[in-house]
Parts: structure tokens; sequence; C-alpha cells
């Protein structure tokens, strides 16, 4: 992770020396200007009482208090005072996480561009403690906010409590080596008891802990995995949950966090004519044959003779032989057991050729042009298609009489 610093964060110069020299006991000591705390350090602050200087934090922006706590220890643990405090509190952990009335993205922006800014407040708060205590003081602090809680919210998918969080998270290891991020992991895995409950969704049926499913879903994918802008590091984070399992079970989770999540996403919307037409050429002919034949055995000669139509769009545009569509037609053809009902699958291509040039004419003229004119070209191919398909077939009905 230590590749991936923001450089809108904090860097931390040394942290090996830093740690060394670390006095943690006293840091976070509730009594203000305790005698521990070399009063020296607030410089001309020390003339001002307690109450001001909170006042004066009132007025200023959270990114402003993250710069301010760098000042110095004394300053930084004033601070981290004022953020246990009810005001601090109230004002820095908003928790207006389910205001739809206006469901403006700028809005879902805003109280995320805060927990960004709290993030870096809390990063350079508590950048003297080690990983561990400084995870366990925040999240003595973000107990309170209870959309942060792996079932703490009542209505998870519509809340903005897990991303939150997730940014906070964010901001706050941006920069820390894998060995602290993995700490990171081992915390909130203990804090959310997350590989139990990975356990059980794993090894129950599928569906069968629907709410816990989708609970791990969403605090995967907002608090882990969704807000980093480089993919090495959600790969990371998707590596800290996947790793305990067996391969099966990877597997599972895996869709559990990415899959569908309703039915209507699981059943694949209807692949347009032309995609089916070209994957069956790209099947390979045994493929594409047993698929048509199949059509035309159980009668279903209208779904057929689009297909055709939409193979000879599919050889025209790549350029392949129209021969072999014409081929294949003919192959087909001899399915069908009785001559009325080739006569009747050959009418269907005559017809499904007209119909389908005269649907993207339509197009055309509706006007539903994209960029790029496609409506017009996909036309301009279906025409020459079909005079190409049906050159080939003059070629086969005129050479076979003459022979
Ligand atoms: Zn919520």
């Amino acid at each position: 992770m230590a590749s991936r610093i923001n450089t809108g964060f904090t860097l931390i110069p040394n942290q090996k020396y830093r740690r060394s020299n670390r006095r943690s006991s006293s840091y976070f000591s509730n009594t203000l200007g305790s005698d521990s705390q070399p009063l020296s350090t607030l410089g001309n602050f020390k003339a001002l009482p307690l109450e001001i200087f909170q006042i004066i934090l009132r007025y200023l922006s959270v990114k402003d208090i993250s710069m301010l706590s760098m000042v110095s220890k004394t300053v930084s643990q004033h601070i981290i005072n004022y953020i246990s405090t009810s005001s601090g509190s109230k004002r820095l952990l908003l928790q207006d996480f389910h205001n739809l009335e206006l469901p403006s993205k700028r809005q879902d922006s805003a109280i995320l561009e805060h927990y960004r800014s709290l993030g870096l407040l809390f990063k350079r708060c508590t950048l003297l403690l080690p990983t561990r205590e400084r995870l366990k003081y925040i999240h003595k602090i973000l107990a309170e906010v209870s959309c942060f809680k792996f079932n703490g919210c009542a209505a998870p998918i519509q809340c903005l409590g897990l991303p939150c969080y997730g940014m906070f998270l964010q901001t706050l290891t941006a920069g820390w080596d894998e060995l602290e991020c993995h700490r990171v992991y081992n915390f909130l895995c203990e804090l959310t008891n997350l590989s139990r409950k990975m356990q059980t969704v794993v090894c129950s049926k599928p569906g069968s802990a629907r709410k816990l499913e989708l609970r791990i879903r969403l605090f995967c994918r907002n608090v882990l995995l969704d807000h980093w802008t480089h993919r090495s590091d959600s790969a990371f984070w998707l590596t800290r949950i996947l790793k305990p399992w067996p391969m099966v079970n990877q597997a599972r989770l895996l869709y559990i966090i990415f899959g569908p999540i309703s039915p209507q996403d699981v059943v694949p919307r209807e692949w347009l004519l032309e995609n089916n037409a070209r994957l069956l050429i790209l099947s390979g002919n045994n493929i594409c044959f047993t698929f048509m034949a199949s059509k035309a055995v159980n009668g279903r000669a209208i779904e057929l003779a689009k297909l055709i139509v939409f193979l000879a769009l599919v050889c025209e545009k790549e350029l392949y032989c129209m021969d072999w569509a014409v081929k294949m037609m003919q192959k087909v053809c001899k399915v069908f057991s009785t001559a009325m009902e080739r006569n009747n699958f050959l009418q269907n291509v005559a017809n499904a050729f007209a119909c389908v040039i005269m649907e993207m004419l339509q197009s055309v003229m509706a006007g539903d042009r994209d960029e790029d004119d496609r409506s017009f070209l996909n036309l301009f191919h279906l025409v020459h298609a079909q005079a190409n398909f049906h050159k080939e077939v003059l070629y086969l009905t005129m050479n076979t009489l003459s022979t």
C-alpha cells in the first residue's frame, strides 16, 4: 500500500523512528492541560481557556482542524478531547445517511467528502499511536454511529453509512504498508465477527441466509472494496477477504459480494439476434447446425428464418463467405420432413429479410441516430447482405440447373 500514497494526505516520514519515540500512555488522558503535557507546546493558545479554544474549533473546517492538530502533541490532544465532547462529536459525526428527500449526487458526495476530511483529521490526531491503539480509539469514537455497524442500520440498502465509513477508513489508511492494512482488516474482522458470518453463509444453502448475505456484501463492498481508485488496492483488500477460504468458498463469496442481488438481475436480458448469430458462427458448424436443426424439429420456422437473416448480416459485416450462410440454410431445410414445411420455411426467410429491412428503415427514418449513424450503417449492411445472400442462392440454383 505504501506505493499508493495519496499525495493529498499526510506523509509519514519514518514510522519506525516515530514509533520508537512515542509515549502513548498519557496521550488520551481526559484532563486537559494535565501535568504530563508540556504546556509550552500550546504556543499562544496557552493563554486561552479550554472553552475558548473549543469555541474557536467550532469555527474551523474539519480540514483546518486536522491541519491544526499537527502543530504539536498538546494541540492534537486538545483536539482529540474536543472530538470526544458532545458538541464536538455532534458536529463531526454527521449521521444524515438516509436523507432520501433530495437524492442528488451532490448531497451524497457532500457527506462522503465530510468523512474523507474526518478520516484525515483522525489520521493526523492519532499519528503517534501504534496501529492497534489507533484503531481502538477511533472505534471508540465511531461506536456511537449505528449505521457504521455491520448490523446497525435497519435500511442498509438506502444507507450511506457504510460508504462513509469506507471513505473514512480509506483516508485513514492511505499510505499505510500492507502489514498495517492487514492489522486493520483483522481488527474489523474481530469487531464485526466477519469470518464467522462468512462461514455461516458459505456453509448454508444459497439464499437461505439472504439478509446475512446482503449485509456481508454491503460491508465488503462499501467499507473495504469500492472506494479505491487503484485496482491494486481493491485487489489487496479482496485478497484479505478471500485468502482464508478454500477455493469453492471463495467462489461463493465472490458471488455474494459481486453477483446480482435480485432475480431480475440473474435472468440475462435477451440478446440481440445479431449477437446470437455471431456466437453461433463462432461456435463452429456443428454447434450452429445442431442449434438450428433443433429449432427446425420443433417447428420454429419463423424464429429460424429471422436467425438466417442475422447470420447473413454478420457474414456481410465481417466479410465471411456468404456461401456458408446459404449452405447452412440448405442443410437446415433438409431437417424439415415435408416439402410444405420446407417451402413455408423458405417463404419465412424471404419475409424475414423484408421485415427486418423495414424495421431498420423505420428506425433510420424515425431519426434514432446515435453519434456514428449506426442504424443507417446497419441498414446499409443488411441490404447488401440480402443481395449477396440472394446471389449465392441464384448461383446454387442456376448451377444445379445447368449441370
Ligand atoms: Zn443507516
